[in-house]
């Protein structure tokens, strides 16, 4: 089965043409590719077309398994199937400027990290562009016409820049002007820090919004939690940033997930302060949705605002995130996890 979803207009033409299709065809398929459609939904084509396509190729690799609604505010999580029978997961949520949705680039994720349920097994594979892609042809499906995602942060299950062939791949075909149409500056992408892929990130044409996972101060707090800090330190992470910036003239996202007893204090919001000076960032306090296992746990409400303080106090940019889908599992990897959990004690 080939997987056309990930193939730019030309590529598709190649296929087609190689199939014996002439090239409106290819235009006629991409389009319906990207409108969310399965080969048996594209009615310009003759039947026993569609029905040839369906037996050699895939249109959408990507299927909901299942939704889940918040009550609490507009938040929908999705358990999204994949043609391997692997899962991954998503998150829709409505801002007032937009839908936005959380695409997970990996299934499973091997950085590691200590506070995060994506990584807990490991890397299972990479997703393809198409399976990226694939994921945001279900939301604008979900959301039935009426609406559409405007807005994707990279913020999945994985690391976007472990894989990044796809990644890029995906980004470029965002802007396929007979394709979703999402432009770059509505995407952000999350990383732990992978500094020469982020310095070749830079070099691309590609406008998206760097979001870094910093989580710590200093080193020492930082490879506590972050296995990927013994790799590159602060100090090359953040000249990493710097380079970004001047490229793209795009500011920088820091994320901070405030760990009780670890990085709340503000003498590390003091240390933060002085470490990002002079750098065009954001700071985006989270607090840590705790994990018992690893004896982490969050913060309280106090201690978020106390941290915020203290940074803007001395003229750092910063928010505290806004936490949504908190009745649904809506942060990483937690649902997938219990449903996969469930799967496999239902075989025993
Ligand atoms: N691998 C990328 C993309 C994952 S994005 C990255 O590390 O940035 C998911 C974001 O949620 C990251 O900032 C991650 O550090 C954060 N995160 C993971 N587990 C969390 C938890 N238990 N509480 C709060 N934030 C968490």
């Amino acid at each position: 089965m080939t997987e056309l979803t990930g193939m730019f207009p030309a590529e598709l033409g190649d296929w087609c043409g190689a199939q014996g299709l002439p090239a409106f065809r290819a235009k006629q398929i991409f389009r319906w590719i990207h409108q969310g459609a399965d080969f048996g939904e594209m009615t310009n084509l003759p039947l026993p077309l569609r029905e040839k396509l369906s037996r050699i190729a895939l249109a959408q690799p990507v299927s909901i398994l299942e939704t889940r609604r918040s009550r609490l505010d507009d938040t929908v999580k999705f358990l999204y199937g994949l043609t391997d029978g692997n899962c991954v997961e998503g998150v829709l949520m409505h801002y007032h400027h937009g839908y936005t949705l959380c695409v997970s680039t990996q299934v499973g994720c091997r950085m590691g990290c200590a506070f995060c349920a994506s990584t807990l097994e490991g890397c299972v594979r990479d997703l393809t562009a198409g399976e990226m892609l694939g994921q945001i042809l279900c939301a604008n499906r979900y959301l039935g016409g009426e609406d559409r995602v405007h807005n994707v942060v990279l913020m999945g299950s994985g690391e976007p820049l472990d894989n990044y062939d796809s990644v890029t791949r995906f980004l470029r075909l965002l802007r396929e002007p007979e394709g979703v149409q999402i432009g770059l500056r509505n995407v952000s992408l999350s990383t732990c820090g992978l500094v020469p892929k982020m310095m070749r990130l830079a070099e691309e044409d590609l406008p998206v919004t760097l979001s870094v996972s910093l989580h710590a101060p200093n080193d020492e707090i930082r490879r506590q939690t972050m296995p990927i800090a013994k790799t590159y330190p602060m100090e090359e992470l953040l000249r990493a940033c710097r380079h970004y910036v001047e490229k793209t003239g795009r500011r920088v996202i820091f994320e901070y997930a405030l760990v009780g007893g670890l990085n709340d204090g503000e003498q590390h919001a003091a240390e933060l302060a002085a470490r990002l000076r002079g750098l065009q960032c954001h700071v985006n306090l989270i607090p840590l949705n705790s994990v018992p296992e690893r004896g982490l746990r969050g913060v309280s409400e106090a201690t978020v605002r106390r941290f915020l303080a203290k940074l803007e106090s001395l003229h750092i940019s910063a928010t505290r995130r806004r936490e949504m889908g908190d009745d649904i599992e809506g942060a990483c990897g937690q649902l997938r996890r219990r449903i996969m959990t469930d799967k496999q004690g239902g075989e025993h």
